[in-house]
């Protein structure tokens, strides 16, 4: 049984023993098999495996309260022609379907552990899935955001060597939103913000939301853009060709919203904000070259002060969340520098333990090898206090 096959097995809930010893083999660690195994109540007869030399820190994992489930379906079933990306995704999340990512997403107890120590994962970074809080109205956003908040800053205070979160904002309510990100970082102990791409088509490049940015900015918060199907102006033929989701949609909804910001002059207005984005940086390192000559950063309009480039390696990380892949990384890296590469396996949407071996076989030094698992998001999202315990 592959690890792909035994993914696509899982139910959600429960794992079988014959699965969770198979996983832990395939991690590579005997401290997880025999944590997974406890966690399960399975006998600890595991094969003896090397653990990891440094900490595997997985910085784009999501999760998400039932009350959110609950109110998306509400709101989809109420205004179905207002988010049209988010109906053609709904499928994969509705807790009625078959996909199993729901229970998976819901749970941070310890089903959510053992699947982490049966792929060796350290730490989760924790983030509310998209599209999050922002598809609903100001106050129903704020106030679903702010519970979530507090559940998931209990479970953080539960676990703190294995779980660290973001605070989850509504940009409906700009204000109230930026309060949040205060109370959430300095009373829930949080480490960021999560913004789940475009908030009913706008982004955060429009000054209406800047006040956001500045108390990201004030509380060191780094803010995470996640994908999420493009906003409804351009959503249509993605929808229409199949291709709203991780193979283009994704990419180009926070590929167009990280540029947007740039070109805004978001990081010139705000020099110490930190941007985070997923999936190998949503094709933008690739692009980079191309990006910066075409940028029209002469012209006499235009906001930004310098080229893209400039902010990439200034203000902006990525995570390789989905793409475990060692061409992408090493060239990133080449790219950004590998100070700004960090690990995520995007639990539960791909749990691959084969995914982590490949990570683990990266042909890069020691050295880099820490600081793309371990070192990279202790310093970013400063988790290292937690991340010592
Ligand atoms: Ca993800």
């Amino acid at each position: 049984m592959s690890a792909q096959s035994q993914h696509e097995d899982f139910a959600g809930n429960r794992f079988t023993r014959r699965q969770v010893l198979t996983a832990a083999a395939a991690a590579g660690t005997t401290l997880a098999a025999s944590r997974a195994a406890a966690q399960l109540g399975v006998s600890r007869d595991l094969p003896n495996v090397s653990p990891a030399p440094y900490k595997r820190i997985a910085a784009e994992e999501a999760w998400g309260p039932i009350e959110m489930f609950r109110e998306w379906k509400r709101v989809l079933d109420s205004n179905p022609a207002d988010e049209p990306g988010f109906i053609a995704l709904w499928r994969n999340l509705d807790p009625a379907g078959n996909t199993g990512f729901t229970p998976r997403l819901t749970d941070l107890g310890p089903n959510r552990l053992a699947a982490m120590d049966a792929a060796g994962i350290d730490m989760q970074l924790l983030m509310l899935t998209a599209p999050g809080v922002q598809v609903f109205d100001a106050a129903t956003g704020t106030a679903i955001a702010a519970d979530s908040n507090d559940q998931l800053a209990e479970a953080c205070r539960d676990h703190p060597d294995r779980y660290a979160g973001l605070v989850a904002v509504a940009p409906q309510d700009p204000r109230r939103a930026a309060l949040e990100i205060e109370r959430g970082v300095k009373a829930l102990g949080l480490k960021g913000v999560i913004i789940n791409s475009h908030t009913k088509g706008e982004y955060l490049s429009d000054q209406k939301f800047w006040e956001i940015l500045e108390a990201a900015e004030a509380n060191d918060a780094p803010i995470y853009i996640h994908p999420r199907e493009p906003s409804p102006a351009m959503v249509k033929p993605f929808v229409d060709h199949d291709m709203h989701r991780g193979d283009l949609g994704f990419g180009v909804e926070v590929a167009f919203h990280t540029q947007a910001m740039i070109y805004a002059g978001v990081f010139d207005r705000f020099p110490d904000l930190k941007l985070v984005i997923g999936h190998g940086g949503e094709g933008i390192p690739y692009n980079l070259y191309r990006i910066d000559r075409t940028h029209p950063v002469r012209r006499p309009d235009q906001r930004s002060k310098e080229l893209p480039s400039y902010y990439m390696r200034k203000n902006i990380y990525i995570t390789n969340s989905g793409v475990a892949w060692a061409p992408m990384v090493l060239f990133a890296q080449q790219v950004l520098g590998v100070d700004r590469v960090l690990y995520a396996m995007d639990y539960p949407y791909q749990y691959d333990i084969e995914e982590v071996h490949a990570m683990d076989a990266l042909p890069i030094s020691y050295d880099d090898k820490k600081m793309f698992f371990q070192t990279n998001a202790e310093r970013v999202f400063n988790l290292s206090a937690a991340a010592t315990t």
